[in-house]
């Protein structure tokens, strides 16, 4: 469905949260995907790779795997991210270093490994997991939000130059979703934040994997590319 089959589909940090429901709907929607993951695998029944998103080698490496293994890579949804949080003057130099590292760097590697080959071939979807922080920034934040904010310039960047190679790039920008990633975010704050979003709830990891799923696809999406889409309940503060 959607033209994936046989399309070979690459999921960075797919091992859990919003990167394992998308390596899963990929899969249900007949791609052929892999993923990896920095500490344990998951329960994907895909190809999991222990790569980290930081090393540059480690990408290559594991993108010729892919290929080995699988046939060419078609798509890229670059997802693995952390936070780091505090406010801006409590920022330490590894709390920057890491949240550009993982977060931009990352997806650049991630991407770098298998462009030229996407350009070789004239086909390619790039899709970037941005944040609504990216676009909007929030308080102890800065970290975050120079990263995400610039996944996004590098998705623009992408599309304008591989729209000739026919390699779309676009980025998915999830509002608060269910993931570990808002543990460490207090009960009341959350409260807090439900009251600001529209439709009052957070959303759900599913809810972004299809908007991924829409963007990757060959059939669906063909002419979409440089976009940045919002899966956030309205929350457009
Ligand atoms: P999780 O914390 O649940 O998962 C993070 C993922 O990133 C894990 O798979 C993790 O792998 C992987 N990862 C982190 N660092 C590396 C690394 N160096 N190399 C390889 N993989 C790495 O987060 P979410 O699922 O919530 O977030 C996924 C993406 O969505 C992130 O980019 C995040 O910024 C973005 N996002 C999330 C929102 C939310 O509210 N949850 C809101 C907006 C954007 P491992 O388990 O092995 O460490």
């Amino acid at each position: 469905m959607l033209g994936f089959e046989d399309k070979v589909v690459v999921v960075t940090g797919g091992n859990r949260g919003i990167g394992a429901a998308i390596v899963a709907l990929l899969e249900n929607l007949g791609a052929k995907v892999a993923y990896n993951y920095r500490s344990s695998p998951g329960e994907a029944g895909t190809l999991p790779i222990q790569a980290d998103v930081t090393k540059p080698d480690e990408m290559a490496a594991m993108m010729e795997q892919v290929e080995a293994e699988r046939g060419p890579v078609y798509g890229v949804v670059c997802n693995a991210g952390i936070t780091r949080d505090g406010l801006a003057p409590n920022l330490t130099q590894d709390d920057w270093d890491q949240g550009i590292d993982i977060n931009l760097t990352g997806s650049w590697n991630a991407v770098k490994a298998v462009l030229p080959k996407m350009y070789e071939r004239k086909e390619g979807a790039l899709v970037f997991i941005s944040s609504i922080v990216g676009e909007h920034g929030n308080i102890g934040q800065a970290n975050y939000a120079a990263s995400k904010g610039a996944v996004i310039s590098l998705a623009k960047a992408l599309a304008l130059e591989g729209a000739r190679y026919g390699v779309r790039a676009n980025t998915v920008a999830p509002g608060f979703i269910e993931t570990d990633m808002l543990k460490p975010i207090p009960e009341k704050v959350q409260e807090k934040i439900i009251r600001q979003i529209p439709m009052r709830r957070f959303g759900k990891p599913e809810e972004i994997a299809w908007a991924c799923a829409f963007l990757l696809s060959p059939e669906a999406c063909c002419v979409i590319t440089g976009e940045t889409v919002a899966v956030n309940g309205g929350h457009h503060t």
